[in-house]
């Protein structure tokens, strides 16, 4: 249980120096690139501790990506359901639309301390490109993101983000020509170059230092939260929600936290229904495993590769989740539950028709959590991280399931 764990040394004790965080976590990867990634742990262990680099991020988070974002109070969505105080924590307003830049913002920018020339990385839907391709502009480093021809085809808004900002979008046509494809292509690749370059990981996955790297640069997210609120209200929330995909949202949020009295939930995307390829929901129903470098808990077909994954959130649509949150499950500090395509998109509808806000449909599952929540508890106060935006999805939302 939370009360036996003890969180006082947390962050630096966990991750472990190996990247484990209990059984979770490690470096599951062939000897050239573990040299690699030694590298970057440790120009990352000397880098973040200097007064220059923490100063640029600073500046940088302020001047060029608008932080600190707010603290919304949904007054008219709370009065819609009952007596609980929803909150959410505008990761929607942070310079290009979403949370992501937090972690590609300290990437490029340990690239560039590092003397790189590159970063390099893969994208799905391309929201991880973008934000790569925003943070790579910036500090004027290249910036390479590969990406399968089926997925180049289906966002086309995105991949003209990335060429506008002066990224190289690398065309993948191996096999079902989607992320996968992608994600192999591009570490083949920096297998090649890793001298000159990075690559830039999009969430809190894949081997050490990445989960722990990803979640130190989204923390800043829940530190701000945990004062921001108490200034507001002057205690702190009942209980804090964030969806998770591969978890880097949910990891920078609930890391502001940890060693409070306040329940934490993480909230997987349920799809169309419990069928295995129905749901991406890795932590409520998968198995230990390792995919992708990292040991975790991930969703496997009969053959124990990773399984095929739905979600109607692009962002949230991957077999495993970072194996911190593995770890958190397993000692009971979060509490990881599901939310339907359905409830998400009513939860979309309802933040922007109550309080003009159009959340993003991986954001969408948090609040839709946050309203179930508030229809069970009569009264106490919630604060949900809104990821990102939802400009990105009107299309499709309309398309798919109709104006409501
Ligand atoms: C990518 C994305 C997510 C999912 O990624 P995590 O690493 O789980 O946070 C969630 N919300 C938005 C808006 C995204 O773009």
């Amino acid at each position: 249980m939370a009360e036996k764990f003890d969180f006082t040394n947390y962050f630096k004790e966990y991750p472990d120096e190996n990247g484990f965080f209990g059984p979770y976590g490690g470096a599951y990867i062939e000897p050239e690139l573990k040299a690699a990634m030694d590298e970057i742990t440790q120009a990352y262990f000397t880098i973040c501790k200097s007064s220059k680099f923490i100063a640029e991020l600073r500046e940088i988070r302020k001047n060029f990506q608008g932080r600190p974002t707010p603290i919304t109070y949904c007054e008219n969505l709370s009065r819609s359901i009952g007596d609980v105080q929803i909150y959410v924590k505008r990761e929607d307003l942070n310079h290009s639309g979403a949370h992501k830049l937090n972690h590609c913002m300290g990437e490029v920018l340990l690239a560039k301390y590092m003397g790189k020339k590159k970063v390099i990385a893969e994208t799905g839907a391309g929201q991880h490109g973008v934000a790569l391709a925003t943070a790579a502009a910036h500090f004027g480093l290249e910036c390479d993101i590969y990406m399968g021809a089926v997925d180049i085809k289906k966002q086309a808004p995105n991949v003209a983000r990335m060429k506008i900002m002066g990224a190289n979008v690398i065309e993948v046509t191996d096999g079902l020509q989607t992320l996968k494809e992608a994600v192999d292509a591009a570490f083949a690749a920096y297998t090649r170059e890793y001298k000159d370059c990075i690559y830039c990981i999009g969430s809190v996955v894949g081997p050490h230092p990445f989960p722990m790297m990803v979640r130190d640069f989204q923390s800043v997210v829940g530190f701000e939260a945990h004062d921001q609120f108490l200034e507001m209200t002057g205690e702190l929330p009942d209980a804090v929600v964030a969806c998770v995909g591969g978890g880097s949202n949910a990891a920078g949020f609930f890391s502001g936290f940890l060693t409070d009295p306040v329940k934490i939930y993480g909230v997987e995307p349920l799809g169309r229904g419990t069928n295995l390829g129905d749901h991406a929901a890795s932590l409520t129903y998968g198995e230990e495993g390792v995919m992708h470098g990292f040991n975790s808990v991930m969703l496997k077909d009969e053959n124990g590769e990773p399984a095929p994954v739905y979600s109607c959130a692009s962002g949230l649509d991957y077999p495993s989740s970072g194996p911190e949150h593995a770890f958190w499950k397993s000692i009971d500090r979060v509490q990881y539950d599901v939310i339907d395509d359905d409830a998400a998109i009513d939860a979309f509808y309802a933040l922007s028709k109550n309080e003009g806000i159009i959340p993003a449909v991986e954001s969408s599952h948090a609040v839709a959590y946050a309203m179930k929540l508030a229809r069970e508890q009569k009264h106490g106060s919630i604060l949900v991280n809104l990821s990102g935006r939802g400009d990105k999805d009107m299309d499709y939302v309309i398309d798919t399931f109709g104006l409501r």
